[in-house]
């Protein structure tokens, strides 16, 4: 086997940042010339994230291939420009799922199912099968959720203690990322909670070789050293994990303590000098922009901005290529009236109506397109943003005061957005071919799909092409029997699957940047090469600043 496992855990705390540790780390040794890919392990009992509440659990990451992932994937992408797919994400609520079928099938003959060998050897299955096939990667890197000491997480960190005396001691590095506080009034940092947590993995077989530490501030050498003493590794194998500005710093900042160059090293990885003039580049153009621009996001989920993770950072990276800051206005749609719509939205140059499920709060964001149509302000709507947007245009300008989604309203008499009914059988077929599904994630449209755009269009003038491939989420469609009369009232459907079955993208000509597509084009940003829509976006509003 060709491919070499680092699992990354973590301690102390959560939200210490070991999905972007993972991100970095994978970066950093794809510029030494390996090929990289991530798996996160969720320890929770959901089958996948797409269930769970975002304010609860933050961001559903979709994928290529369909998949419900956590937010970490999103990073992972965004990180490495590599697609992940379902083999990146797993749960307990899948792995035990896949148990139970299996044991329901008779496969285990007459044995009784417990926890060691049959749920740990199915979450070994599912980390080995990141080596399986020709393209398999140099390097998998394995982030496990939660922190060490959760009882649920304990079946993956036995897996993975198992795993590395399968494999051997050359292909497994064990990295555990900690919090090491600085307490002001002692004026030092503190390495207990480490030497705590630390001691706690090894309760359970795993030494770890080398310590990650989350920090305010650079550690003092000496202390590093201390913390290596009691904890067991090499003394040159304590890293600091500083708090950055900008999240895009943080490859460089490991580059910087020689964080990858032991990975390689302990690993015995074939690896090249790093090439890291993209992130130079990239940290260098985030730190000087030559203006700002405020956009509004319309919304439900403000209070929690890791439910629009990939969204915030798809507009980051159109400030980037457009080179200017971009200050976000997270705005509640619940609290949005036609009354008091321009106050909220004042001083915004673009805004944005993300994705979303329920009635709440759509009131509010239909009087925020209104407001950005009737105004000339660039505006993006996205899934939900774009049938929101089709339901003004249908109420305001086609006089069809009552246009409804049929999810809000299915007594409508002009549902503009309806469920296509038609769909059902081929969407339950895409579902079954994922992992599991459940009722609610079973009549979801997911995953990529092609999209036909429109010649001498704005969302033509963005991609440069005819055919392209986004992501979805969705359950509802735009109602195609409005097409015409839509249509004649001036709205443009600039993109359509492409036996035009459905509309993908809808925009409006005589507005110097009104654009909503049915997809989610956040997924497929990256940093070094903004999203065409959102560079397009950000660049209408950055025009809009100038006037
Ligand atoms: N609730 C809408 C639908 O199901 C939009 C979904 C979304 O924005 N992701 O079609």
């Amino acid at each position: 086997m060709k491919t070499k496992f680092i699992f990354v855990t973590g301690g102390v705390l959560s939200s210490l940042g070991k999905g972007l540790a993972a991100a970095s780390l994978g970066a950093l040794l794809q510029a030494r010339g390996l090929s990289v890919t991530i798996q996160k392990l969720d320890p929770y009992i959901n089958v996948d994230p797409g269930t769970m509440n975002p304010f609860q659990h933050g961001e559903v990451f979709v994928t290529d291939d369909g998949a419900e992932t956590d937010l970490d994937l999103g990073h992972y992408e965004r990180y490495l420009d590599v697609p992940m797919s379902h083999k990146n994400n797993t749960t307990s609520g899948a792995i035990y799922n896949r148990v139970i079928a299996k044991e329901r099938h008779g496969d285990y003959l007459g044995g009784t199912v417990q926890v060691i060998p049959h749920i740990t050897d199915e979450i070994k299955a599912k980390v080995l099968s990141l080596a399986e096939g020709d393209d398999a990667p140099d390097v998998a890197i394995i982030e496990i959720g939660g922190t060490v000491g959760d009882i649920e997480g304990l079946p993956f960190l036995e897996a993975i203690r198992q795993l590395r005396s399968d494999l051997g001691r050359d292909n497994c590095l064990n990295i555990h990322l900690t919090l090491v506080p600085y307490l002001k009034a002692a004026g030092e940092h503190k390495t207990k909670p480490t030497q705590h947590s630390v001691k706690e993995l090894l309760s359970i077989g795993i030494q770890p070789d080398i310590i990650l530490c989350r920090c305010e501030q650079q550690i003092p050498e000496e202390m590093k050293r201390k913390i290596a003493l009691f904890c067991n590794v090499d003394q040159d194998a304590v890293f600091c994990s500083v708090d950055v500005e900008n999240i895009y710093q943080v490859p460089l900042k490991f580059y910087e303590e020689g964080f990858d160059q032991k990975v390689a090293i302990m690993l015995r990885l074939p690896a090249r000098n790093a090439h890291l003039d993209d992130w130079e580049k990239l940290v260098h153009d985030c730190a000087t922009p030559t203006g700002k621009v405020s956009i509004a996001i319309v919304g439900k989920y403000v209070d929690l901005k890791e439910a629009y993770k990939s969204l915030h950072e798809a507009l980051v990276h159109g400030g980037i290529a457009n080179r200017v800051d971009v200050e976000l206005k997270y705005v509640n749609s619940e609290e949005v009236t036609e009354k008091n719509v321009a106050e909220n939205l004042k001083g915004c140059q673009g805004i944005l109506v993300p994705g979303g499920f329920g009635y709440r709060g759509v009131e509010g964001k239909i009087e925020a397109i209104r407001y950005a149509r009737e105004h000339n302000i660039p505006f993006f709507g996205i899934c939900l943003g774009m049938q929101c947007a089709v339901i003004e245009f249908a109420r305001n300008v086609a006089g069809m005061a009552d246009a409804n989604s049929e999810e809000f309203n299915p007594l409508s008499a002009h549902k503009v957005i309806y469920l296509m009914t038609e769909w059902f059988d081929f969407r339950t077929q895409a579902v079954e071919k994922r992992d599991a599904g459940s009722d609610k994630g079973g009549t979801l449209r997911l995953g990529a799909y092609p999209c036909k755009v429109q010649p001498k269009t704005k969302a033509f003038a963005a991609y440069q092409r005819e055919m392209v491939q986004e992501r979805h989420r969705h359950r509802y469609e735009f109602n195609n029997a409005y097409k015409d009369v839509l249509g004649e009232k001036g709205l443009v459907f600039s993109g359509t699957a492409p036996d035009e079955s459905l509309v993908e993208i809808v925009e409006l000509p005589n507005h110097p940047w009104f654009v909503g597509c049915q997809f989610h084009p956040e997924f497929k940003s990256r940093p070094m090469k903004a999203h065409p829509l959102f560079r397009d976006f950000i660049a209408a509003a950055k025009a809009f600043a100038k006037k």
